[in-house]
């Protein structure tokens, strides 16, 4: 998988004083120019997908390996605080959505063994 940025959705976070997706990536991959942000180093990102989570404005995505969606399959995703909605695109244009609780209810209690 790879990172991708679409740089026309993308507004530099502007006003702040690090962008969401620089403050979230572990590897300090993505990085502010000027009032965009660009992906350096990106054979060191893990495709943990933190940043693609972190973006407000939907402008970083997965491309997905031709095995799980076709040539030119794109992860989006959209989080709140207690869910995150992925969406994959895949190239027909066909779209599907899956919804994931944001945590696990750690209040649910362990049962005795
Ligand atoms: S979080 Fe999104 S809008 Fe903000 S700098 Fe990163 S890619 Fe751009
Ligand atoms: S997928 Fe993870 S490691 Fe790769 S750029 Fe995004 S936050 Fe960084």
């Amino acid at each position: 998988m790879t990172v991708a940025i679409d740089i026309e959705k993308c507004t530099g976070c502007s006003g702040a004083r690090e962008a969401q997706c620089e403050r979230i990536c572990p590897g300090g991959l993505l990085v502010r120019e000027g009032v965009k942000v660009q992906l350096r180093g990106g054979g060191a990102c893990w495709d943990c997908a933190a940043c693609v989570k972190s973006c407000p404005h939907q402008a970083l995505y997965l491309i997905l390996p031709w095995p799980l969606g076709g040539r030119g399959a794109r992860l989006y995703a959209r989080a709140s605080a207690t869910e995150t909605e992925w969406i994959l695109r895949l190239p027909s244009g066909r779209e599907e959505r899956y919804v994931i609780p944001a945590r696990i209810n750690q209040k649910k209690p362990v049962p005795e063994i």
